[in-house]
């Protein structure tokens, strides 16, 4: 499995040291393949412990230059950042990304082979009409992204699921994980409001490779023991 917590806007540097350095004392109890964790830019730092890896939540698709706020590839590579989440819906729907630029920004962290979680989810009122719009909506993200991309791992987050506490229910997970690993080899995570009570029963699933977890990753006694519930995979 693929535990990964998104810290969004949250945390500073010194508390995600802090952070770094008491996650690393439950990794020996882990059950997962892989464990990322997407720090705020202020708090990226190298952790501790190398089975711990540390991931951008954005990237400017350029080498370096005139990006007023942005962060580019030669800000992440001196911090030995090769990993960057894309498409995160707080993008797509809050700062208004297209699909366009989401797609020129996975060609060119992909050309700098970044490994890409791309991530993808309906809102609700798209959920609400059934599997066959969930699925057109999703093709529709997926737009101009090279599904073949070796280092590429796919989050399905449903919009309405994500900090809501609200998590889909494992049939929705499921039906809609089964039909997308029809069109994707890559790994298949979860994400919305993945934590200790709902996590068991998304991990047992044959469909589910992993999870991409907000609020629930934000204190590291609490996002450990998804560690412990994690089952291997290989
Ligand atoms: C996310 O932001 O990717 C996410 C899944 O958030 P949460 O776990 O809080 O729903």
């Amino acid at each position: 499995m693929i535990i990964a917590g998104n810290f969004k806007a949250n945390h500073t540097f010194a508390t995600c040291e802090a952070y770094l350095a008491e996650f690393a004392s439950y990794i020996d109890e882990s059950n997962a393949d892989d464990i990322y964790i997407f720090p705020p830019f202020t708090a990226l730092q190298a952790p501790l412990d190398k089975r711990i890896r540390i991931g951008a939540q954005n990237g400017y698709p350029a080498e370096k230059g005139s990006y007023t706020g942005e962060i580019c590839l030669e800000q992440l590579s001196a911090l030995g950042i090769d990993t960057i989440l894309i498409g995160h819906s707080e993008r797509r729907h809050i700062i208004k990304e297209t699909q366009e630029f989401i797609a020129r920004k996975f060609e060119f962290f992909k050309r700098n082979n970044f490994t890409i979680f791309y991530c993808v989810g309906e809102p609700i009122e798209v959920r609400q009409k059934g599997l066959e719009s969930v699925l057109r909506y999703i093709d529709d993200q997926l737009e101009n992204i090279d599904l073949e991309y070796p280092n590429l791992i796919v989050a399905y987050e449903p919009v309405w699921a994500i900090g809501t506490g609200i998590s889909a229910s494992l049939d929705d997970i499921e039906e809609t994980h089964k039909a997308l690993r029809e069109k994707i080899a890559a790994p298949l995570l979860y994400g919305g409001s993945v934590n200790a009570a709902n996590a068991e029963g998304i991990f047992a699933s044959p469909f589910v490779d992993g999870v991409l977890v907000g609020n629930f990753s934000l204190k590291a006694d609490e996002f450990s023991k998804l560690l412990k519930l994690s089952t291997v995979r290989g």
